[in-house]
Formats: structure tokens, C-alpha cells, sequence
């Protein structure tokens, strides 16, 4: 009662609680995603483990003792690397872990009942420890191509306690097979000593992470459509903001190509409006359809989107609309059983020196747009006043 270690493994204890009751809570209120559930139950197992550390007079046979607080730091450990993986989707990794968690395991009974070697039956959790942590980390910064800064903190915390993780194993293997008090001594301190921090950083650096991966959804649901998936207005102005100022800063050709389905009323008063949202879906899948990832496809109005392509000039752009406005023709879609058509019309626009931002372009896109549909619907139109005709033949803008 009066060792320090008991109030060690006492706020361990709560700890450990405290993290599955929040894991608990993210599981059911964010989506019952399945590696918040594995993390709740790993620190529900590291609970129950650091209570029967405290209890340990309950058990009469230390054997018994020793392999029932390790196969529950088994279980905290398997479904803290299985979290990780669920979490990044990891295709390297064994789907199913248990098996191997048995493995280490039986080795851990082997050298405690079978060929009792204190050294190394204490070693086999923390060198697991250290190479789960490790694996983990390894995991979290390979998920993204660019990581967070709460993937770096996550997965630094990981590595540093993964470090620790495996000196502790080190000292526990000094012991040798039967057992020294004073390195045992110096295990058991320097366990106390780094756990608690390791325990409580890595848990926490985790929930950052967690915060961080909401955060972006939100973000991700603000600047999206909801019904067809593109990105809606605001998404557009961010996305659009940086694809210009990265065409200013390298000097490379920007265009807008603006699209509006024709006579769209048409479809919605013959087939009804849930016909009319099928049909909108259609025509941004086929807007996507070959897209370079770098495009940016929006949703600006009811059925008015916009592709902005980056590294794209006007001649190019020109084709590809026309190559769409084929498509889109070409390509029919079954509304209440019937074959049906659509055409779209189109207006391009380049980036041009004089434009100020996006929005600018956009605007001469939308004039040109405007020209397509007075001059008859499903056809492209260009900002025709920044081109000229090259002598063989082809457009070539007149600020070049
Ligand atoms: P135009 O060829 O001149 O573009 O003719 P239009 O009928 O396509 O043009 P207009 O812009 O007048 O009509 C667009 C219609 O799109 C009106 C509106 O009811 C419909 N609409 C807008 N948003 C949605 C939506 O989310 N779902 C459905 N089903 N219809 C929508
Ligand atoms: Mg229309
Ligand atoms: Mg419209």
C-alpha cells in the first residue's frame, strides 16, 4: 500500500479506463468505426490487467498470476496494432492477427511453466510491445501521402515508447533464466517510470488523431455536393484558389471549361425530380470519368458544373469539351424504363494575363457558356476574343 508503485498502477488503472470509455464514445458516436471499437476493448484488456497487477495477492500460484496479466497485455496489444491497421486500410498486414498473438503467447507459458526462463518470459511482452508500436507508427505515416502533424505526433510517440518498449525488454532479458533481484529491480523502475508517459502520450496522440480525421470529414462534407459526390461552390473557390496561384507561380496554362445539361427542365417534368437527381449523377459521372486526379470537377449550380484543369491550355480543353459534349450525347441513361439522352453545352476559358483570379476566367467561361445555348444548345464555345487563328490552322491565344 505504501510503495509508490501502487499508486502508479492505481492512476494506470484509471488511465487505462478513461481511454476505452473515450474509444467506446468514438466508436458509437462517430460512425461505429471498427478500430475505435478495437482500442476501447484493448484498454478495457489493459484495465483488467493493471487491476489484477494490484491483485495480484489474489492469486495463490504466481504462474497463474504472470500468464493471466500477460494474456490480457496480449489481447491490448493485438487489438492496438489491429486498430492501426483497420484504421489505415493496411493490405500487407495478416487480416487476422490472433493466431499470432497465440504464437508469442504460447512462448510466453512455454518459458514460464515449461522451461521456466525468467528472463526471457519477461521479455517477450515488451520486445512485442516494441515491434507492434514500431509496425503501428510505420502504418500511420504510410497511409497518407502527406501526413498531419497529428500523425507525426501519433506516430513519433509510438516509436519513442516503442523504443522504451524495447530497452525494458533488454533489462528483462539481463536477468537471465533464473531471474537477478537487482536487474529485476532495475526493470521494474524503469517499467514505472516510462509506461505511464508511454501509455498515456501514445493514447492521447491517438485521440489527436482521431479529432484531426473528424475534422477533415467535416471539412470534406462543407466542401462537397451531396447528392453527386463533386465538390460543391466552396470547394471549388478552394481548390480554385490554389490551382491559380500555382499556374501563376510556374507559369503554366489554367482553363475552365463550364458545362450545363440543356433543357434539364425537360427530364425533371417528364420523369419527376428523383429521375431528374439520377440523371445529374450520370452527367458528373461522365464529367469524371478519365479525369487526371489533379482536375477539379465542382458542382456550381443546379446542373451547372465546373472542371478547371490545371496544366491544360485552351486548345486542349477545347477538345476535351467537345470529346465530353459526345459523350454526354452518346451515352444514354434508363429513366422509368426509357432510354434517354441528354446534351450539355459548353463554354472554355483560358487563364488569361489579365485576370485577377479564378473567378475571372470563370466568368468569361460562363459568357461563353451563355453563347453555346443562344447559338442552339449542345456545342462548345470559346472565350473567342484572347484567340487567334495560327496560319495552319490551329487556335493559339493572342497573349502568346
Ligand atoms: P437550358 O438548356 O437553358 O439550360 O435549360 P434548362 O431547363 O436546363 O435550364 P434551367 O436553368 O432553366 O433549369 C434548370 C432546372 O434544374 C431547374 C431546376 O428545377 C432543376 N434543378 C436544379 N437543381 C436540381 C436538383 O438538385 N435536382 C433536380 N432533379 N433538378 C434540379
Ligand atoms: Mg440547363
Ligand atoms: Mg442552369
Amino acid at each position: 500500500m505504501d510503495s509508490p508503485v501502487y499508486y502508479i498502477i492505481v492512476a494506470m488503472m484509471f488511465a487505462s479506463f478513461t481511454l476505452s470509455v473515450i474509444f467506446f464514445l468514438a466508436w458509437k458516436t462517430q460512425g461505429e468505426k471498427p478500430y475505435a471499437l478495437s482500442w476501447s476493448i484493448s484498454f478495457l484488456a489493459a484495465f483488467f490487467q493493471w487491476f489484477f497487477n494490484l491483485q495480484s495477492d489474489w492469486f495463490s500460484v504466481h504462474e497463474t498470476y504472470w500468464l493471466t496479466v500477460n494474456a490480457l497485455t496480449m489481447v491490448l496489444i493485438t487489438l492496438g496494432i489491429r486498430g492501426h491497421c483497420q484504421r489505415t486500410n493496411c493490405v500487407r498486414f495478416p487480416a487476422n492477427l490472433w493466431p499470432y498473438a497465440g504464437v508469442v503467447y504460447a512462448g510466453i507459458v512455454w518459458t514460464t511453466v515449461v522451461e521456466p526462463h525468467v528472463g526471457v518470459s519477461m521479455a517477450i511482452v515488451p520486445a512485442t510491445a516494441c515491434v507492434t508500436l514500431f509496425l503501428s507508427a510505420l502504418m500511420i505515416i504510410r497511409h497518407r501521402d502527406v501526413s498531419r502533424p497529428a500523425e507525426w505526433a501519433a506516430a513519433s510517440s509510438m516509436v519513442l515508447f516503442g523504443a522504451t518498449q524495447g530497452i525494458a525488454a533488454g533489462m528483462a532479458l539481463m536477468q537471465g533464466s533464473g531471474g537477478d533481484a537487482d536487474y529485476q529491480n532495475l526493470y521494474v523502475h524503469y517499467n514505472f517510470l516510462t509506461l505511464p508517459s508511454g501509455y498515456m502520450a501514445t493514447g492521447m496522440f491517438v485521440i489527436f488523431m482521431l479529432a484531426s480525421d473528424l475534422s477533415e470529414q467535416m471539412k470534406d462534407i462543407a466542401v462537397r455536393d451531396q447528392l453527386t459526390g463533386v465538390l460543391n461552390r466552396r470547394g471549388l473557390a478552394e481548390h480554385g484558389a490554389a490551382a491559380y496561384a500555382n499556374a501563376r507561380r510556374n507559369e503554366t496554362p489554367l482553363t475552365v471549361i463550364l458545362t450545363d445539361i440543356d433543357r434539364f427542365k425537360i427530364i425533371n417534368d417528364d420523369f419527376g425530380h428523383t429521375s431528374g437527381d439520377k440523371a445529374l449523377v450520370h452527367f458528373s459521372e461522365l464529367l469524371i470519368e478519365g479525369r487526371r486526379a489533379e482536375d477539379i470537377l465542382a458542382r456550381i449550380g443546379g446542373e451547372e458544373f465546373a472542371l478547371v484543369l490545371r496544366g491544360t491550355n485552351l486548345q486542349d480543353a477545347l477538345r476535351m469539351a467537345d470529346d465530353l459534349r459526345i459523350k454526354i450525347e452518346a451515352t444514354p441513361i434508363s429513366m422509368d424504363g426509357v432510354q434517354t439522352c441528354m446534351t450539355a453545352s459548353f463554354g472554355v476559358a483560358t487563364l488569361s494575363e489579365t485576370d485577377e483570379n479564378l473567378a475571372d476566367t470563370i466568368t468569361r467561361a460562363d459568357r461563353a457558356l451563355y453563347r453555346s445555348k443562344r447559338a442552339g444548345r449542345n456545342q462548345v464555345d470559346l472565350e473567342s476574343s484572347q484567340m487567334m487563328l495560327a496560319l495552319d490552322g490551329s487556335l493559339k491565344p493572342l497573349t502568346a
